[in-house]
């Protein structure tokens, strides 16, 4: 099913991010993530894809599980950096014939496990066009990424928004964000994208803190503040995973409610594959599909 469509049906809801397990070993502790999560009744699930193809089969076969052992609907992340488009019609014609209709349309960052990639060799520059490339296909629900922040790489929060417009007039259906911390950044660029004209969904990405030394480095990666209150709390808790863990609820479970207390309807879930944090954030917020 298009995510569009349910977005359209229901008024609100949560999604759910995975990423590929490493092996297909790894297929049953990662369903049983996911149907302890499914009892949640999430709108759709999502499955990363890793920059410049690295993870093209393990993308491929997680969606394919999900498929075949729920009825929940998927997304694939689909990153053009270094892919050609013989390569990616290919791929989009087995996403179609295994019923994935739905794709994160990305341009993604060099991989570093390929020390020779050439991001020459790729015919899609920026997301706007592989969002272009997928949208003339006529088969796919769109979604794009954005930034409250700004991408690292933006000159500026204004160029920013005006490439974020772009992509997402090339045939984007809704956005998704980077994690943050701080909501007000969510709700600024809830205005500048409005003044820009943008009216698309907009889901904020929560990340519930299960690694404060991993989330910081990752965080500093990608342009987004890890507010002092925040760090305050968790250093003097650093080495102790649980509490650090609870911290994470604790901090996410404050997030989403004031996100819908400002009339925020969906929440897009990076999952970590675990089922802990999320349902517990779940239960508390009291957020669930609701048509
Ligand atoms: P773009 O929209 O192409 O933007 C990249 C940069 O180019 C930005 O700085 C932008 O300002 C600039 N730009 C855009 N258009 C123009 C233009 N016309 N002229 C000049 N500059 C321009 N990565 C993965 O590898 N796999 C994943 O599964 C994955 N999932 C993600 C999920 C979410 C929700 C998010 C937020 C990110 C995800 N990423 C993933 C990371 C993403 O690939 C990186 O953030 C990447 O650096 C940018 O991708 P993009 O699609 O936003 O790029």
């Amino acid at each position: 099913m298009k995510i569009k469509d349910i977005l359209r049906k229901n008024e609100r809801g949560f999604a759910l991010e995975f990423f590929p397990p490493k092996s297909a070993e790894g297929k049953n502790a990662f369903m049983k993530v996911v149907n302890r999560l499914r009892a949640y009744d999430p709108l759709y699930v999502s499955v990363t894809y890793g920059a410049g193809g690295t993870t093209r089969d393990r993308t491929l076969n997680t969606l394919t599980w999900i498929k075949e052992e729920t009825d929940l609907p998927v997304m694939s992340h689909l990153t053009g950096i270094g892919a050609t488009k013989t390569s990616l019609r290919a791929l989009l014609e087995e996403y179609e014939a295994r019923g994935i209709d739905n794709i994160l349309a990305l341009r993604g960052d060099e991989p570093k496990s390929v020390p020779d990639f050439d991001p020459t060799k790729g015919e899609f520059r920026y997301s706007r066009d592989l969002v272009d490339f997928i949208n003339k296909t006529g088969s796919f629900s769109i979604a794009v990424a954005v930034y409250p922040e700004g991408h690292p790489q933006s000159p500026n929060i204004e160029k920013d928004m005006e490439y974020t417009k772009e992509k997402i007039d090339a045939g984007a259906d809704f956005a998704i964000t980077q994690m943050f911390f701080d909501n007000r950044y969510y709700y600024d660029f809830q205005d500048r994208a409005a003044k820009q004209g943008i009216t698309i969904p907009i889901l904020p990405g929560i990340m519930p803190i299960v690694d404060c030394k991993k989330v910081t480095e990752f965080a500093s990666f990608c342009n987004t503040t890890v507010p002092r209150d925040i760090l305050d709390r968790m250093e003097p808790v650093m080495d102790m995973p649980e509490e650090i863990r609870k911290l994470g609820v604790e901090f996410a479970v404050r997030q989403c409610e004031d996100l819908v207390r400002h009339g925020v309807n969906y929440l897009h879930f990076y999952t970590m594959n675990r089922s802990d944090s999320v349902s517990e954030i779940v239960n508390a917020v009291g957020i669930k599909s609701q048509e």
